[in-house]
């Protein structure tokens, strides 16, 4: 294949995607659902962040959950021991979720008017900048020890994102990272990121995660 069919055949791949991601849009306005894909490198703490934020939720708001993995149900059965219904989908080779994968797996969820569905992405800062899934945000998801520039080495998925959250803030002290700094290069890329720093490991900052979470009651 030539180098204009390729680019041609990813634009139909994107623009076939994006009709689909139009639906579920509507399809999450009906349900009152906020709706927010959670991306990050492999190993940054996402589902851990899940699995703490639905504790702390508790009944206040019904949340449900899209796993997206290459491979293993294990994230999904986490979620579920943490009391939310989740659905876990395995790409096999795929590196990011698309928007049939998550309509699919919506209706496979027992949603609830007024909740959050979270959608855990691939581990992955690249492609999944690409696919919208419907969803109303994007967050972002940096831990500690990943390094400070990493905003300016991923700029797509910055620039595409609300929200970024640094984890693992009580690893401070064991590595060379500058919290600050970390946001200053995003809000290079995207000056109107929120950045929240936090450990969902020890609870320190999920406050203000969880006010951020009431500050977005859903699609209207
Ligand atoms: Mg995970
Ligand atoms: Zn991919």
């Amino acid at each position: 294949m030539g180098k204009k069919s390729i680019i041609e055949v990813e634009a139909a791949v994107l623009g076939q995607n994006d009709r689909l991601a139009q639906s579920n849009r509507e399809f999450f306005a009906q349900w009152g659902l906020l709706v927010l894909n959670l991306v990050s490198s492999p190993g940054s703490g996402k589902t851990t962040l899940l699995v703490e934020t639905l504790g702390r939720l508790g009944q206040s708001r019904p949340c449900a959950v899209i796993e997206g993995d290459q491979e293993t149900p294990n994230d999904a059965e986490r979620i579920r021991a943490a009391g939310a219904p989740a659905f876990q989908i395995n790409t096999g080779r795929g590196c990011h979720l698309d928007a049939a994968m998550v309509r699919r797996a919506a209706q496979n969820l027992p949603l609830e008017r007024g909740g959050i569905l979270f959608i855990e992405n691939v581990g992955n800062l690249i492609c999944p900048a690409d696919f919208d899934l419907g969803e109303q945000a994007k967050v972002t998801l940096l831990s500690v020890t990943e390094g400070d520039d990493k905003p300016l080495k991923y700029p797509h998925m910055i620039a595409a994102s609300r929200l970024m959250l640094i984890n693992k803030i009580d690893l401070l002290p064991y590595v060379r990272f500058d919290p600050r700094l970390c946001a200053a290069n995003a809000r290079k890329i995207n000056p109107r990121l929120e950045v929240l720093e936090l450990s969902a490991y020890t609870g320190e900052g999920m406050d203000a995660w969880l006010e951020w979470l009431g500050r977005h009651p859903g699609f209207a």
